[in-house]
């Protein structure tokens, strides 16, 4: 008898900034020899083209415009995802905290989000990606095997992104980072196209007393679990 084919998962994890998403989605794909998928990245890589462009996000029009003429592609590379725009490797620029505002703020678009979840459901296809945003459970993979809703509180969360940045040589502050991202989680939360919100069917993990293998442990269960059932 032919051994049934078991189709590779989508495990899909949303919520906030700082909540360890991206760590613990690269650690899964690794583990699961998925493909990772940041969606955060091409949000932040079309936001710096809007910043280069000082496009008009009221503009529909102009802004249709330059989601055709911008090319956004996530290409891993000696084990480490790059986000190409326009084919110029704009992995280390997308991280500024200038561009995590302008992300959000370009986010709140309908035809910019479109166009993402377009992409993002065009890689994701075949199954066997790790995804992580803030849509990903409710509105880009609404039939992903496994979602999860990481969070962590608000302290925890800034001072995981002030240390990241810090590291990254900017200059920053832990009031500034603590103020910007509670800014920036409003906007996500509050907009009217897909917020950030918790899809029904989510496993929420609070991970403020948690590490990294704790969590990466604790969805792997999940995974686990759809696998069995799928054979
Ligand atoms: O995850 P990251 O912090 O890189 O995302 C940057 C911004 O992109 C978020 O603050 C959010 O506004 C937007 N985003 C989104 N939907 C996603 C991923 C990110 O709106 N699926």
């Amino acid at each position: 008898m032919r051994a049934k084919r078991v189709r590779k998962l989508i495990v899909a994890i949303d919520g906030p900034a700082g909540a360890g998403k991206s760590t613990v989605a690269k650690r899964l794909a690794k583990e699961l020899g998925y493909t990772y998928m940041d969606t955060g990245a091409m949000y932040r890589a079309f936001a710096c083209r809007v910043m280069e462009e000082g496009a008009n996000l009221e503009d529909e029009k102009g802004l249709r415009k330059l989601l055709r003429d911008t090319n956004i592609a996530l290409v891993e590379q000696d084990g480490r995802l790059s986000i190409l725009l326009d084919g110029v490797d704009a992995t280390d620029r997308i991280r500024a905290p200038e561009v995590s505002q302008w992300a959000s703020r370009v986010s709140t678009s309908k035809i910019v989000r479109q166009r993402m979840v377009e992409l993002q459901r065009d890689m994701g296809s075949r199954g066997g990606v790790v995804a992580e945003g803030r849509d990903i459970g409710t509105v880009v993979f609404p039939h992903a095997e496994v979602k999860i809703y990481l969070d962590a509180s608000s302290q925890e969360r800034a001072r995981r992104r002030f240390d990241e940045l810090k590291d990254e040589g900017n200059q920053v502050t832990m009031e500034a980072t603590l103020e910007e991202m509670e800014e920036r989680d409003r906007r996500d939360k509050e907009r009217e196209i897909a917020p950030l919100r918790k899809a029904e069917d989510a496993v929420v993990i609070d991970s403020t007393h948690m590490g990294v293998d704790g969590v990466v442990a604790r969805i792997m269960q999940e995974v686990n679990k759809k696998i069995s059932a799928n054979h």
